[in-house]
């Protein structure tokens, strides 16, 4: 059977996944779409020979539609989500789950009612390969145990629209669902650093490089860079040091060039690019899962989690101070055991 899945918000985002659901992943077609842009959004259904809702609501509650796929403004995110739970439909949704962990919550609730997990939030680097095979090394023991781990979170530039809170919220967001994932702990504090020395290539409502500070139940302390002016590309990095050695990512490369006394590898352009191959596996496992009523990817629960360490992450950054981060009980249902990696 394939898959019948519409997708509301057709943006870079939206359109790079109906792109990855027709052509790459096996098993599921976008038969619908949804966005505010009404004549844009009709013309690309046309395209790509779906059929357009001009309300989400009815996309979401179509009998022609088996799952859904949220992309559009993240405002937006939790009122769709509760949709499709309320309508029985798997979802998956772009991060963030909604914009306050109490939305997050709300969505934890509605799926403990009906004691089933519809929704799987878009945290892509579970699937890659770097990452998994990071987790895998941890897990066999035999580096010993983790100590610290140091994080970079790079982009080449950002416009005019990305501020000082972007930084946490949207970007480093990444950086704190998958190493709660890599090491299966919580955290609990969390500080912010602004420099005082920033790069010259930010605007005036971004501060630009920022230091991010978390500490687990278990005590490892995680620096996070994030830098999103850094003129040279997409960098992304984890290094994990542990008692008998350190193990880290390295970036994917397919060719190096030597000329004038130099040696280079090519640094990505962007997430898309450096994460392709992460992107795909995640909407392929989470399609095969939809298949087999039963989804493994980054749950409600995590969506939450990551919600409520970013705000502590802003409300430390605002404050200055370190702050503790403070969840709700973890309900059952968030306890089924995760998909194994490699
Ligand atoms: P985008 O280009 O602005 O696309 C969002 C689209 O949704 C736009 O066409 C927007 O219309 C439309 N929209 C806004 N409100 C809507 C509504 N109520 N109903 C239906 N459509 C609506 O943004 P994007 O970069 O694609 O990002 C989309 C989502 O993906 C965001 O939540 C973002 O955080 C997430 N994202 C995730 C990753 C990742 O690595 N996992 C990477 C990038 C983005 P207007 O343009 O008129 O507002």
């Amino acid at each position: 059977m394939e898959l019948k899945i519409g997708i509301i918000g057709i943006g870079a985002m939206g359109r790079d996944h109906v792109e990855r659901i027709n052509e790459r992943v096996n098993g599921a077609v976008v038969a619908a779409i949804s966005d505010i842009n009404k004549d844009t959004a009709i013309a690309y259904a046309e395209e790509i020979g779906a059929t357009f809702f001009e309300n989400a609501e009815d996309l979401i509650s179509s009998e022609d539609i088996d799952a859904v796929v949220v992309t559009s403004w993240d405002p937006t995110h939790e009122d769709y989500v509760l949709e499709c739970i309320k309508n029985n439909k798997y979802v998956f949704c772009e991060k963030p789950l909604a914009i306050e962990a109490s939305g997050c919550l709300n969505i934890v609730h509605a799926e403990t009612e009906k004691n089933k997990k519809f929704v799987q939030v878009g945290f892509m680097r579970r699937y890659d390969r770097g990452y998994e095979e990071i987790k895998h090394e941890l897990q066999t023991g035999t580096l010993g145990e983790t100590l610290l781990i140091h994080c970079t979170h790079r982009n080449e530039m950002v416009d005019e629209g990305y501020d000082t809170p972007m930084a946490v919220e949207n970007t480093a967001v990444h950086e704190v669902d998958a190493l709660r994932w890599l090491l299966e702990e919580d955290f609990v504090t969390a500080e912010v650093r602004l420099p005082k020395k920033q790069t010259t290539k930010t605007h005036a409502k971004l501060h630009d490089p920022q230091l991010i500070l978390l500490e687990t139940e278990s005590g490892v302390i995680i620096d996070l860079e994030v830098f999103v002016n850094c003129q040279f590309g997409y960098d992304i990095n984890c290094k994990v040091v542990c008692e008998q050695g350190e193990i880290g990512l390295t970036n994917p490369t397919y060719y190096s060039i030597k000329t004038e006394r130099k040696d280079s590898t090519r640094v990505p352009s962007d997430w898309k690019e450096r994460f392709i191959a992460a992107y795909d596996r995640e909407l392929q496992i989470w399609v095969d899962g939809v298949k087999n009523d039963n989804i493994t990817g980054p749950s409600a629960w995590d969506g939450y989690m990551a919600s409520v360490t970013t705000s502590a992450c802003s409300e430390a950054r605002d404050t200055g101070e370190r702050k503790d981060i403070k969840f709700e009980p973890k309900p059952g249902l968030y306890n089924q055991k995760l998909r194994e990696t490699i």
